[in-house]
């Protein structure tokens, strides 16, 4: 991961340089670094220059309800004089997420009353999805537990190992948040390795968005442990062409080279990917890059995220364009998560 993040460090800087002043590229190229030079006070950021004054602080009121945490190295992906930038509009907040949604819910999915344990999240009969923690490295405008995570701690997984070894119909766990690929090493280590001696799990995924926001982090150490626990599935969040950078290239490729097979899951946003063409270049980007387009999500009615949804009836035009331009391996399923339902819902 070192080599590719030195080798754009002077292309990140020209965005970088004016926020974060002189950075060493020994610095910008730590994972730990971009942590805790994280931008989480909106105020901060240069993008506010042309946005009127009562949209912003709107916006910041909107971050008072929905905290903003963005990377350095994600922000160097946007340009900030543009608030309709793509990368921008994932993670800066809008006034519009304090609008009233009538048909927009905390919690879309009904995810807390699926809860059989503290973290543990089974909606399906055969597999279930364990919240690691409530940490990201960038705070999605469009996160679909916009509501669930604010102020949520990380469970004590004991009772959900428990239930998952009792449950041995379950054959495949899901490590979500938050994103799992923030826990301590040690933590991931011990829930895999816990995980592994249930008889009835077979297969394991790790949902997370680092490879696109947080490159850096996946490191060889890092590798070298989630490997040891195949077979095990990376599911990350790529939504527009411009996060395919050789320093994302690489976090995929390094997990792909250590049998590690990558897949993407988008979510249809408006303003950010509503056209033919950014998608067309996202998938075939992905397909380049060897990271299966596995899904693309209709965007769910989550309270302080209805702004970006796009709709069926546009969704759908959309998918026949790109099931006319896109190979069967560029192309993912566009599907809709519901409640209630035994799986994510095709809608193509
Ligand atoms: C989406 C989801 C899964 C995984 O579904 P797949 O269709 O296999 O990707 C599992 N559990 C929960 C709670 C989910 O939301």
């Amino acid at each position: 991961m070192r080599e590719p993040c030195a080798a754009n460090f002077r292309r990140r800087m020209i965005a970088a340089q004016p926020l974060f002043g002189r950075v060493r590229a020994r610095d910008w190229c730590d994972w730990r670094w971009q942590m805790s030079h994280s931008v989480t006070d909106p105020d901060r950021l240069p993008a506010w220059a042309g946005i009127p004054a009562a949209a912003r602080a709107a916006a910041i009121r909107a971050a008072a309800q929905y905290p903003v945490r963005i990377t350095p190295y994600y922000l160097s992906l946007a340009r900030w004089d543009d608030a309709a930038d793509p990368v921008l509009m994932q993670c800066l907040a809008a006034p519009q997420e304090l609008q009233a949604e009538q048909i927009a819910l905390a919690d879309p999915l009904g995810e807390r009353r699926s809860m059989p344990a503290p973290g543990l999240i089974r909606r399906y009969r055969n597999r279930a999805l364990l919240l690691m923690t409530g940490a990201c490295a960038v705070r999605c405008r469009h996160c679909n537990r916009k509501g669930l995570l604010s102020g949520q701690r990380p469970a004590r997984l004991g009772p959900a190992l428990r239930y998952l070894g009792a449950h041995p119909e379950i054959r495949e766990v899901i490590l979500s948040g938050g994103d799992p690929l923030l826990c301590k090493p040690e933590v991931l280590e011990r829930t895999l390795a816990a995980l592994r001696r249930l008889p009835g799990v077979e297969a394991l995924r790790i949902g997370t968005r680092l490879p696109v926001v947080l490159p850096m982090r996946v490191d060889r150490a890092l590798v070298r442990l989630l490997s040891r626990f195949r077979p095990l599935w990376v599911n990350t969040h790529f939504n527009h062409p411009n996060e395919l950078t050789p320093e994302s290239a690489a976090a995929c490729d390094a997990l792909i080279r250590a049998g590690i097979p990558v897949s993407n899951q988008a979510v249809l946003l408006k303003g950010v990917n509503d056209s033919a063409d950014v998608l067309e270049a996202l998938f075939n980007g992905l397909q380049r890059i060897m990271v299966r387009p596995y899904y693309l999500f209709e965007c769910d009615a989550v309270r302080g995220a209805a702004h970006f949804r796009v709709g069926v009836r546009r969704g759908r035009a959309l998918f026949r364009e790109l099931r006319a331009r896109l190979g069967g391996l560029s192309l993912p399923q566009y599907v809709l998560d519901e409640p209630g339902a035994a799986g994510k819902r095709p809608l193509a």
